[in-house]
């Protein structure tokens, strides 16, 4: 099945005093409708940067960006597309029109699309979209300001908000990540509602691999700005191929512990150590100056990807012939 939205080798270079931020490099990943993908890396991996390239936020500097199997070129994205690729940040209250209700807030995207015609319609369609990601009453939520609901509520609204305009994908941004650990659940409960009911592809950004666990079909795991490895959640958790994944997997606490509801997590991954400068990372595996299984050829070449089986992948020379190499 052709994926609903791809990125193919998307490559993204930041120029940056005088520097080139080599913030992703040949990134790659394909999100299929009915499928949750969760992309997890420490903070500074790139993730964040796979997401806007996604939503066209900016272009990409090499790759390139596919929509229903067509390239979308480098230009602004049309109405279409924006509506058809809806992003959530991970900080619902930045996201909302503070000084509007949550009515006014729905209501603008519901009207530039065209779902409706008047104010009755509005208020009407509005509720349903607040029924479809559970805030109940609906009715008693309209007419209040962001503020005078709790973050996972407001959160709520801007996924309600995205829903409004029908869109085949989401990517979602750390979504829970700044919400009350008691409605974290909640939230992953809602986003698997939506996949599983609407059909969504869904991009699920993270750095906290239980909770990518709990949630996702599919995993992959970034490092400075590199994907390291990828697959069906159980292959890529239970049996990491990549060191990096593995340190990752070692760090997280056990799975019958949930991460996403106990609040512990590590936000920044300080204790797997600094991550390199991409404005001048390591030649070949960036990983290499943490990595307890470098080798000669790691410096000379980024890995190229090989199959492990059941659509399990990994970019290591641990799993890859290095012999003869000469290209990435
Ligand atoms: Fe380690 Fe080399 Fe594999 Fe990179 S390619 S993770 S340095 S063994």
């Amino acid at each position: 099945e052709t994926p609903v939205l791809e990125a193919v080798a998307a490559t993204k270079h930041f120029a940056a005093g005088g520097a080139t931020v080599r913030a992703v490099e040949e990134a790659s990943v394909a999100l299929h409708r009915g499928r949750i993908v969760a992309l997890v890396g420490e903070s500074g991996s790139g993730k964040t940067t796979v997401a806007r390239l996604l939503a066209r936020m900016y272009p990409v500097t090499g790759g390139e960006i596919r929509l229903d199997g067509s390239p979308v070129g480098r230009g602004h994205p049309d109405r279409e597309y924006l509506r058809r690729v809806q992003l959530i940040f991970q900080d619902p209250f930045a996201s909302l029109h503070p000084g509007k209700t949550v009515l006014h807030n729905l209501e603008r995207p519901l009207r530039i699309h065209g779902h409706v015609r008047d104010r009755a319609e509005a208020r009407a369609r509005a509720a349903e979209l607040l029924e479809r990601v559970s805030l109940l009453p609906a009715k008693e939520f309209l007419d209040k300001l962001p503020h005078q609901l709790s973050g996972g509520q407001r959160q709520r609204v801007v996924i309600a908000r995205a829903l409004a305009v029908r869109p085949a994908v989401l990517l979602g941004d750390e979504p829970i990540s700044m919400l009350d650990v008691s409605i974290r659940l909640d939230m992953l409960n809602l986003l698997t509602k939506l996949r599983d009911e609407e059909g969504l592809a869904l991009l699920y950004i993270t750095h906290d691999i239980a909770s990518a666990r709990y949630l996702c079909d599919d995993v992959q795991v970034m490092y400075a700005g590199q994907m390291v490895e990828g697959g069906p959640k159980e292959d890529v958790i239970q049996r990491p191929a990549h060191p990096y994944t593995q340190l990752l997997v070692d760090a997280s606490p056990d799975p019958a512990r949930d991460r996403a509801a106990d609040g512990t997590a590590d936000e920044d991954g300080t204790t797997l150590g600094e991550p390199p400068n991409l404005a001048d990372p390591p030649s070949g595996c960036r990983f290499r100056p943490r990595c307890p299984h470098a080798m000669a050829v790691c410096a000379e070449a980024f890995p190229p990807r090989t199959e492990l089986g059941g659509g399990h992948w990994a970019h290591c020379w641990l799993h890859a012939d290095g012999s003869g190499v000469t290209t990435t």
